[in-house]
């Protein structure tokens, strides 16, 4: 289970990206993060695996804290959060089975995971995560080979491989056409739902968030706006949600509305001047 409670986050720079967020996923449920770019959705998953560190309020993955540990222990909780990158981040020369399998090396130790010489239950592991997002038969082939959307399916069975107790996906299919999007989402979704873990995704596509995800957490400048089931999100909250982004578009249309009249009115008065010049110029002996 994670639960986030009363989390404030404060940029170097003074800015506090996060209010007084509070959420809690239960195992096995997936919630997608919406709101507008800047909203604080990228914050609000880095203060959850730890990359940043939130100035208060407390995050708990299984019940262990995150925003007081430190080293080792900060290490050995980020073994247990399984981040999903929109840009995937494989390793483009290896094969797909050893990018997988690179999903199992903060379960060892030994310099035999290093060299990638990984046990039978490793490699057990891989092929089930591979099978989950239907891959396997791509198991032998270089990344760089594959497309975006099969590229996006082999992290996401990197991540399964990893165990993880938290799975964190911030903006998965951005890079992705619609249609791979779904794909791509719905195997997300039910893989996580299989292997009961709790899932967070950062969405811009709200459809496809209503379509796949269990919740919705809406964030606007920091603050939680709306959580609860898709059914919920009404024009109201969309407008909660996106208002800053509605009132901007609002006004920049109303310049450029202005400008356009403005121009309009130049070349009324332009041709109305070349009439009158026709008209004295026909007027002349
Ligand atoms: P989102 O993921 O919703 O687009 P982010 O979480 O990336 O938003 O950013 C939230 C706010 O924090 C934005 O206003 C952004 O400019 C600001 N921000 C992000 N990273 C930093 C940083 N390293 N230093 C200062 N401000 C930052």
């Amino acid at each position: 289970m994670l639960e986030v409670r009363n989390v404030r986050h404060v940029y170097p720079n003074g800015y506090q990206a996060l209010s007084d967020v509070s959420l809690t996923i239960e195992d096995g449920e997936v919630a997608a993060i919406i709101g507008r770019s800047g909203a604080g959705k990228s914050t609000l998953l880095r203060c959850i695996n730890g990359m940043e560190r939130a100035a208060s309020g407390s995050i708990r993955i299984d019940g262990v804290d995150v925003v007081g540990a430190h080293g080792e222990a900060l290490r050995q909780i980020q073994t247990k959060v399984g981040f999903i990158w929109q840009e995937y981040n494989l390793v483009e020369r290896l094969s797909v089975m050893n990018n997988v399998l690179s999903g199992r090396l903060g379960h060892r130790q030994d310099l035999g995971s290093a060299l990638f010489h990984f046990d039978r239950f490793d490699r057990e592991v891989a092929v089930h995560s591979l099978e989950r997002v239907n891959m396997l038969h791509r198991a032998q082939f270089r990344a760089d080979r594959l497309s975006g959307g099969e590229k996006q399916r082999v992290s996401i069975a990197r991540t399964l491989a990893q165990r993880p107790r938290v799975i964190l996906a911030d903006e998965p299919v951005a890079s992705l056409d619609p249609e791979l999007s779904e794909q791509v989402i719905s195997d997300l979704v039910h893989a996580a739902r299989d292997e009961g873990v709790p899932t967070l995704i950062n969405l811009h596509d709200v459809e496809l968030a209503v379509q796949f995800c269990d919740r919705i957490c809406a964030i606007a400048q920091g603050v939680v706006v709306y959580d609860g089931p898709p059914s919920g999100l009404t024009d109201e909250v969309l407008n909660r949600t996106y208002r800053f982004d509605r009132e901007w578009k609002s006004y920049t249309r109303g310049i450029i509305e202005e400008a356009s009249a403005m121009v309009a009115a130049a070349y009324v008065r332009a041709d109305s001047l070349e009439r009158d010049a026709e008209l004295v110029r026909g007027a002349r002996p």
